[in-house]
């Protein structure tokens, strides 16, 4: 058994910048021990640490993120909207992986306490979608390593 680290405590401090997106997503890979993990049980470990809750659903976008109380977040995916998107890159499996890792990235953004509701830093900006995809890029790229 490999120990459980809490979800990244005291390791943010302050708004992640885009030049710290790289080295995030390492530091989620190294503390969640994604090492050897496949894709599936690799973010099922990310939610379970992180505290969220993945569904499937009909939304606006492609992926949302939902603050929620006691410290959860909910990740909705539209999965026909991923599968329908123009530019993809990645076979849809891997797409619904990366919109999802995109929406951990999004959390960031938030103030986490335990047992209270997640509280936004920062108005939603070009720089966080940026930071987001930067961020689940690399995420994935170590996570599909192995
Ligand atoms: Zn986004």
């Amino acid at each position: 058994m490999t120990k459980e680290p809490k979800w990244l405590q005291g390791k943010i401090t302050s708004i992640p910048k885009l030049a710290g997106a790289k080295k995030l997503a390492k530091l989620v890979y190294d503390s969640c021990n994604l090492e050897g993990l496949d894709c599936e049980d690799a973010m099922k470990r990310i939610y379970e640490l992180g505290q969220f809750d993945f569904k499937y659903g009909r939304i606006i976008s492609t992926a949302q993120l939902i603050h929620r109380q006691d410290n959860r977040f909910e990740i909705i995916v539209d999965r026909e909207k991923i599968t329908r998107r123009k530019d993809w890159r990645l076979k849809t499996s891997l797409e619904i992986i990366y919109d999802s890792l995109h929406e951990v990235g999004h959390s960031f953004f938030y103030y986490r306490k335990e047992r209270e509701t997640p509280i936004r830093h920062d108005e939603d900006s070009e720089r966080e979608e940026l930071f987001c995809d930067v961020f689940a890029a690399q995420l994935l790229r170590l996570i599909r390593k192995k």
